[in-house]
């Protein structure tokens, strides 16, 4: 089969390789559409910690199921699915409760398994008795149904800030993640929502999806404008949809009494930030993590988007064959398009 095999820093090779072995409870799927994701891009130019090349990057996944290995049940040929990217050990406690994107033995599919920038995928064992291939919703097509990964992901972070009617809601990043929180604070019932972003490229795509008011803040004090919209007192709600150090200090300094912070996007390895704890004390702050995503919000997503309720088509604006990686994994990173799809 042909894959885009990840060779190293900005090294990634189209090459013929051998289609997978589908051994006893696996399943093989054959994608159809692989969206790049930021860490795809992370991982390509400047490398990742656990992941060691030659390897198949990819998780955000759409296909249809190929073949199925001795004892697999409920899960046919020909069944168009969506892939769940965490593979946890099935036994702890977070495992149990669903959590699996918590558990301490996570091995991801295109971290830990090979993944779907290929024409076939092999789900493991452990991915199938977890049912991690989820059936995508009659009307949408593969292309929409990758999106449910990034847009789950969202939704878990969303869960721990319990957006509601009159929310203020400050995003900083307008990539596809900031774009997915903007439509979820929206039908949440977020009253105003702002989205910040240093490029003009990327405010003015993020446009049409829900938002109130944009903000340049490249060329605009954006502590000084939250505070101006709000007459002093603050986003009730600020997610930080960047891997920007600097956009999680400010969301202290313009964040209102009793608001929720999320510190969504991850930081470079290595890099740290200063706040003055006292903020969250005196204000009484929830400041939230989220990382990945479980199950249960995968579906839920599969269902925002085929019911339309978010506008998965407008989020994507560009596709390339699996041949023209390269170029695609350099339109993702430039910021010019939101998401990026490869079609093998
Ligand atoms: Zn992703
Ligand atoms: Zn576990």
């Amino acid at each position: 089969m042909r894959a885009a095999v990840y060779l190293g820093k900005e090294s990634i090779e189209v090459k013929d390789v051998d289609k997978p072995k589908v051994g006893d409870g696996e399943v093989l799927v054959k994608v159809e559409s692989c969206a790049i994701c930021g860490t795809d891009i992370r991982t390509y130019f400047h490398g990742h910690h656990a992941i060691k090349p030659p390897h198949i990057l990819g998780h955000e996944v759409a296909g249809t199921i190929a073949e199925t290995g001795a004892g697999v049940e409920g899960y046919k040929t020909g069944q168009k699915v969506h892939m769940v990217t965490e593979v946890g050990c099935g036994r702890c406690g977070f495992c149990r409760q669903g959590r699996h994107n918590l558990c301490p033995d996570l091995r991801a599919m295109a971290y830990y398994y090979q993944g779907g920038f290929a024409e076939y995928i092999l789900i493991p064992k452990e991915g199938v008795m977890q049912g991690n291939l989820l059936d995508i919703p009659a009307g949408l097509s593969y292309d929409e149904a990758t999106l449910a990964e990034p847009l789950s992901c969202c939704i878990n972070a969303q869960e721990y800030l319990g957006i509601t009617f009159g929310d203020m809601v400050l995003v900083i990043g307008a990539g596809p993640i900031g774009c997915f929180h903007v439509e979820l604070a929206r039908l949440s019932g977020a009253t105003k929502i702002v989205l910040a972003d240093i490029s003009e490229e990327r405010l003015a795509l993020a446009k049409k999806f829900g938002v109130t008011a944009l903000v340049n803040s490249a060329k605009e004090d954006l502590v000084g404008r939250i505070k101006e919209m709000t007459a002093g007192c603050g986003a009730n709600v600020i997610i930080t949809a960047c891997p920007d150090p600097k956009a999680q200090e400010q969301a202290l300094q313009m964040i209102a009494p009793r608001g929720r912070i999320c510190f969504f996007g991850g930081l470079p390895g290595g890099k740290t930030i200063t706040i003055e704890s006292n903020i969250i004390h005196y204000k009484e702050l929830s400041v939230f993590g989220a990382f990945a995503s479980s199950a249960p919000q995968y579906r839920q997503a599969l269902e925002l988007l085929a019911g339309r309720s978010i506008k998965g088509a407008d989020m994507i604006t560009h596709k390339f064959p699996l041949e023209k990686i390269r170029e695609a994994l350099e339109t993702a990173r430039s910021g010019k398009g939101l998401k990026v799809i490869i079609n093998p």
